[in-house]
């Protein structure tokens, strides 16, 4: 095949690394195929199949990476908003869970993954915990290959209870750990041959149940089969359950069986001992921080800055879009104006605080490559990554004028300012919109999916979904 070549011309660019917070003006950047070729002033245009990106007025940077997110809630959009986790580990989780078809997989995860294309978000790490039977998996799969977004699926170990005398339910009690663990085999081999993460947008992981919910022989055997599958990334929800003080959990687990390494990504942890922290640095392996949930739903005080300051990799995830949408910039936003007003010191007077703008942004990008494993490849726009980009057109009333570009990303611009999201060197958004999705069809599905699975939960007793979660909850506090 000839190669091919996009050319963004006169951008601000704001590469992250190498130069960090320093943007560069005029700045042209040349794709070829994948990669990015070339990044200077005045670059000229390669002969044959090429195209330009004036880039006049636009600000670039790398795509934004989402460590953590339950795609398949996506046609349950603001359900969750004035729950706790308690709420949300029996409603959401294990009732409506329950109620999902394969065909409501595959249009959630597909709308979901569209939707963090539109605003930005070319790599997410799908923690998929609605596999209720080998259709579910393939129809998760299926959504994230169509929509071409960049990511690792995470296939769940997590058996939905079967909601009894419900006839809509498809969680059952045959397709239990034993079928999963097969289940898992069957779609590593079938959509994950080589795994690779240079060929292949999507690569495969798993994710391991919660571990208030095992027992730590469980959680150690799931991170077996994990490894035994060649899984890329092991995820796992980390030390969201506590009375208000850091106690030991499943790194602690990990760490005594010897199985911390830098295939582990865990999600919240914001009662994580420092013992704990100092052995994910160690390992290798990264947390990701979900802001608004952490905030919202009593997971404790989001963690990821101090485990920055520790040295673990660290980046930021979207978690659930049962409760906000899928604004990377909004959750820059609260991941650092709420680590300034717990760290704000009265004792003294001074112009600047300490955490700036730049450093939660390198956080929503490479810093998220890096838990991912991928800082090699993603996160940066630097010679030989893939090309991965945000182009945000900043010539609006919100965005004019432009003093400083970071300020402008991070504080100001929305989704309505991305005009242009490049994914493995393909633009995968264009002039503010999204390219060849069919969206009358894509929203007549998500509206009448949505209707039924609220229709069918209502029918469901919630005190006895209640019931089962309940004595979970109140041993951790
Ligand atoms: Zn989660």
């Amino acid at each position: 095949m000839p190669d091919s070549y996009i050319l963004i011309k006169g951008a601000t660019v704001i590469s992250v690394e190498p130069s960090e917070g320093t943007p560069l003006y005029n700045w042209d950047i040349l794709i070829e195929n994948d990669r990015i070729k070339a990044v200077g002033r005045g670059l000229p245009l390669p002969e044959g199949d090429s195209s330009i990106i004036d880039a006049k007025n636009c600000i670039v940077t790398p795509g934004f990476v989402d460590g953590h997110h339950h795609m398949w809630q996506h046609l349950l959009r603001g359900i969750t908003v004035d729950w706790s986790l308690f709420g949300y580990a029996c409603h959401l989780r294990s009732v409506f869970g329950s109620l999902y078809t394969p065909d409501d997989v595959y249009f959630a995860n597909y709308a979901a993954a569209l939707s963090l294309l539109n605003n930005g978000v070319t790599t997410v790490l799908d923690h998929c915990h609605v596999i209720n039977s080998p259709a579910h998996a393939d129809a998760a799969v299926k959504g994230l290959k169509d929509a071409a977004i960049r990511g690792t699926f995470c296939y769940g170990l997590y058996q939905n209870p079967k909601e009894p005398g419900h006839f809509a339910s498809t969680a059952t009690d045959t397709f239990d750990q034993a079928a999963r663990a097969d289940d898992a085999l069957r779609v590593r081999q079938e959509y994950f041959p080589s795994n690779d993460l240079q060929s292949s947008l999507l690569t495969f992981g798993i994710a391991l149940n919660d571990p208030p919910t095992i027992s730590r022989e469980q959680n150690i055997g799931e991170l077996d089969l994990a490894r035994k599958l060649k899984a890329r990334l092991s995820t796992v929800h980390a030390s969201v359950v506590s009375d208000g003080t850091p106690k030991p959990e499943v790194v602690q687990n990990f760490v005594d069986a010897k199985l911390m390494g830098p295939d582990l990504v865990f999600s919240h942890g914001g009662w994580m001992t420092d013992d704990e922290l100092a052995a994910v640095r160690n390992s290798g392996a990264g947390i990701i921080g979900t802001p608004e949930t952490e905030l919202q739903m009593g997971m404790g005080y989001p963690v990821v800055w101090k485990a920055a300051d520790m040295g673990c990799h660290a980046g930021l995830g979207l978690d659930i879009t049962s409760n906000q949408g899928n604004d990377f910039m909004a959750q820059m936003r609260l991941a650092l104006q709420t680590q300034r007003a717990r760290e704000y010191d009265r004792r003294t007077v001074q112009r600047d605080v300490g955490r700036k703008a730049v450093d939660v942004l390198r956080m929503a990008t490479l810093g998220g490559a890096e838990v991912m494993d991928m800082g090699s490849l993603i996160g940066s726009i630097a010679l030989g990554k893939k090309a991965d980009l945000v182009i945000f057109r900043c010539d609006d009333i919100d965005t004019v004028p432009v003093v400083d570009p970071i300020a402008t990303v991070v504080f100001h611009a929305s989704s309505k300012n991305i005009d242009t999201v490049i994914v493995d060197g393909k633009i995968v958004k264009q002039n503010g919109r999204l390219v060849g999705v069919d969206w009358e069809f894509l929203h007549n599905q998500m509206i009448h999916r949505s209707q039924r699975l609220r229709d069918e939960a209502a029918k469901v007793d919630m005190e006895k979904a209640e019931s089962l979660f309940r004595s979970i909850f109140e041993k951790g506090i």
